[in-house]
């Protein structure tokens, strides 16, 4: 679609003015309704698109939520250490999950991540599937906007297919 036909175009002033919109009822929601939303649109996506055309779009926004997320809350810092360090805090701090590195190798652009308690999907029943396609594109769009490198994000273990923890593999594309 071309630029200037588009309508939903994301920024992060779309989010709103939370304490003015919501003097009572604050930041909080409880996470069936941002569930509900992820496996509705999901859901409806899949029987519109098919089920590669749906991951891909998650992937993708997912992406765009990390890019925009490095861009309006992390603190910006050049150390990847410090960059992991912010992450964990915010991550947790704003309830979407308990991040971890579990292998970095900083020169060839290869690293392994946990995420536990995961917003998407601690407690899900179990399923054939790791389900975390949204946060496989967070995470690379966290990674690309720190480095400038492209990178491919897989979830390799999730709640979801038995592990109480979702891991991801994230190598940089050379
Ligand atoms: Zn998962």
């Amino acid at each position: 679609m071309t630029e200037q036909k588009r309508r939903y175009r994301f920024s992060w002033e779309l989010l709103g003015d939370i304490a003015l919109g919501r003097p009572n009822l604050g930041q909080n929601t409880r996470i069936e309704v941002y569930r509900l939303m992820q496996f509705c649109f999901r859901d409806v996506m899949e029987k519109e698109l098919g089920t590669e055309k749906a991951d891909q779009i998650f992937y993708d926004a997912g992406k765009l939520a990390g890019e925009e997320f490095y861009n309006n809350v992390l603190e910006k810092v050049s150390d990847f250490n410090m960059f992991v360090k912010n992450l964990q805090a915010v991550l947790k701090e704003m309830g979407i999950g308990i991040f971890r590195v579990e292998k970095s190798d900083i020169e060839n652009g290869s690293f392994v991540f946990t995420v536990s308690e995961d917003l998407d999907c601690s407690g899900l029943p179990e399923l054939e599937y790791e389900i975390c396609t949204y946060d496989e594109g967070f995470i690379a769009g966290l990674l690309e906007s720190f480095t400038g490198k492209q990178f491919k994000v897989k979830e390799v273990d999730c709640w979801c297919t038995g592990d109480r923890t979702c891991r991801f593999t994230a190598d940089m594309v050379k």
